[in-house]
C-alpha cells in the first residue's frame, strides 16, 4: 500500500494508526446484530452443523480404535471446561478492574490426537473427505459399523489419495496425523515460524513436512498449488473452507450439554461471554456460530488477536476483509502466537460472522507469556502462548461501559455473566519447550 493510501485509511478508521503502532486496543463493533438478522449472511444454518455432528458420531468407533486415547468420551473428540478461580483474582489485580461473574477455562488445549483446536475442524475435514471417497467407491455406507476402517483393506484404499495443507503447526499436526493414520499419503507445507518440534513429531507419523522460509500465505499457497497438479490430492483449504467450520461449530451444542451438567445457567439474565484466540479465523468463527445457534443472542463472542497480527480486527473494521493485510500496513506478522501469526483473514469467515461477533482485541507477546507464567501458577495448568490469548478479554469487557450499555448489560446481570476463555492449545508442547516459555514469563 502507498503511503497515502495507508493515510487515507487512517483519516477514515483512526484505530488503524494504533493498530500500525503496536498499541493494545479493544473495539466493539457497534454493528454487531442479533442471531436472527445475522443468520442469513452465513450461509449456513443448524441443519449443517447437524449433520457435522451425526457425521462424528459415525466416526466415533473408528476413532476409538485408531486412537484408544478417545475411548475414554467413547470416540468423540471433546474437552473439559474448568473454573479457574484463582487466576481470575490474579486477573482483577493485574489488570485493575473487577471482573463479576465466574471465569471459566475451555480446554481445547487437552483435546486428544493432536492437543489443539485444531482437533476439531482439522480431524473433521479429513473424515469428511475419507467418508466420500470410500462412499464413492462402493465400500462404505452411512449405516455401516465405521471401525472397519480401521483395517489393511482401507489404509489400500486411502493409499491411493493424498491431501496437502498449508500451515503454522498445529493444523498441520490434525490434519498430518489423522491423514496418515487412515492411510492417506499427506504433505504439510509449512510456514517459517513452525516449531521444529511439531515437524519431527510429523515425520514420524510418516506425514511429508514441506519448510518454507515464508509465512503461513505462502505455505498456503505452495499447498493449493501442489494439489493443482495432482487430480488424486485433496487440498484443505484453511482460509475458506466450510467443512472445516462446521467442524468447529460443532463445539456449540456440545458445551450446552456440558453446561447442564455443570448447571451453568444461561439465558437474559446470565450472559456468556467467550474470548477466542483468532488466527485466519476458522476455529474461533466456527466455534462462534456453533455457540450463537446454541445459545442464541445470550452469548457474546470476542475475538483475540497477537498486536503483530491482528488481521480480523482490521479486515471487519476497515470492511476490506481480505482485501487487506496487516503487512500492507507495515506491521510484520512476527509473533510467538502459535497459529495466530496470520496476515490475512479469511474474507469467508469475516464476511459470514461479522454481524455476529461483539468484539476483537490485541494482546502483545509478552502478555501472552506472562500470562502463561501466571496460568501454571496459580491453575497449575500448562498452555502454549495463543492459548492465552483470551484472558485479558474479561477485563476488556468490563472496562467498556459502552459497549456494555449497548447491549443492555447491567452490572447485575454482569454479577451473572460467565466468562469462558478458550484455551486453544498446548497440551502437546514437550516438557523442554514448556520450560522455554515459562522462563520467558515475567511474573
Ligand atoms: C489455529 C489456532 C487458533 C486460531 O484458529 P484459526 O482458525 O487460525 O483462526 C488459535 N489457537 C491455536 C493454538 C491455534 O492453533
Amino acid at each position: 500500500m502507498k503511503s497515502t493510501e495507508i493515510q487515507q485509511l487512517i483519516n477514515d478508521f483512526p484505530l488503524v494508526k494504533r493498530l500500525i503502532d503496536l498499541e493494545e486496543v479493544s473495539w466493539f463493533n457497534p454493528r454487531a446484530t442479533t442471531l436472527k438478522e445475522g443468520l442469513p449472511y452465513v450461509g449456513l444454518n443448524t441443519r449443517d452443523v447437524q449433520q457435522a455432528e451425526a457425521r462424528l458420531k459415525r466416526f466415533a468407533p473408528y476413532l476409538c480404535k485408531a486412537f484408544p486415547e478417545t475411548q475414554v468420551t467413547n470416540g468423540i473428540i471433546e474437552s473439559d471446561v474448568v473454573a479457574i478461580p484463582d487466576m481470575q483474582k490474579t486477573l482483577n489485580q493485574r489488570y485493575g478492574v473487577e471482573v463479576t461473574g465466574k471465569m471459566l477455562l475451555k480446554k481445547d488445549s487437552h483435546l486428544p490426537i493432536s492437543g489443539s483446536i485444531k482437533a476439531r475442524g482439522g480431524i473433521y475435514e479429513v473424515l469428511t473427505h475419507a467418508e466420500k471417497l470410500a462412499m464413492q467407491a462402493g465400500l462404505l455406507q452411512e449405516s455401516d459399523d465405521y471401525s472397519k476402517l480401521f483395517s489393511e483393506e482401507f489404509k489400500q484404499f486411502f493409499s491411493q489419495y493424498s491431501i496437502a495443507v498449508g500451515s503454522t503447526g498445529n493444523l498441520g499436526m490434525s490434519i498430518g496425523i489423522m491423514s496418515a493414520k487412515l492411510g492417506f499419503s499427506v504433505s504439510v507445507h509449512m510456514s517459517a515460524d513452525a516449531r521444529e518440534w511439531k515437524k519431527q513429531k510429523l515425520r514420524s507419523h510418516g506425514v511429508n513436512v514441506v519448510e518454507y522460509e515464508q509465512d503461513y500465505g505462502v505455505a498456503v499457497e505452495q499447498g493449493r498449488k501442489e494439489a493443482e497438479s495432482d487430480p488424486n490430492c485433496f487440498f484443505i483449504d484453511d482460509e475458506n473452507s466450510q467443512t472445516l467450520f462446521l467442524g468447529y461449530s460443532v463445539a456449540g451444542g456440545r458445551l450446552k450439554a456440558q453446561f447442564e451438567q455443570m448447571n451453568v445457567v444461561v439465558d437474559e439474565n446470565h450472559p456468556l461471554f467467550v474470548y477466542l484466540p483468532c488466527g485466519v479465523g476458522g476455529g474461533p468463527g466456527g466455534v462462534a456460530f456453533g455457540l450463537k445457534l446454541a445459545f442464541g443472542d445470550n452469548v457474546h463472542c470476542i475475538f483475540a488477536e497477537p498486536t503483530h497480527s491482528p488481521c480480523m480486527l482490521l479486515g471487519v473494521h476497515t470492511g476490506l476483509h481480505d482485501g487487506i493485510s496487516v503487512q500492507d500496513l507495515g506491521i510484520d506478522n512476527v509473533t510467538a502466537a502459535d497459529g495466530l501469526a496470520v496476515g490475512r483473514a479469511s474474507g469467508f469467515v469475516g464476511r459470514a460472522m461479522e454481524r455476529l461477533l461483539d468484539g476483537y482485541y490485541t494482546l502483545s507477546d509478552q502478555e501472552m507469556y506472562d500470562l502463561l507464567g501466571l496460568m501454571n501458577r496459580d491453575e497449575g495448568i500448562q498452555l502454549e502462548p495463543s492459548a492465552l490469548a483470551g484472558m485479558p478479554g474479561p477485563s476488556r469487557v468490563t472496562a467498556d461501559k459502552a459497549y456494555l450499555e449497548s447491549k443492555q448489560l447491567t452490572a447485575e446481570k454482569m454479577r451473572n455473566a460467565t466468562h469462558l476463555v478458550w484455551a486453544t492449545g498446548g497440551g502437546m508442547v514437550p516438557e523442554v519447550e514448556m520450560a522455554k516459555y515459562l522462563a520467558t514469563a515475567r511474573i
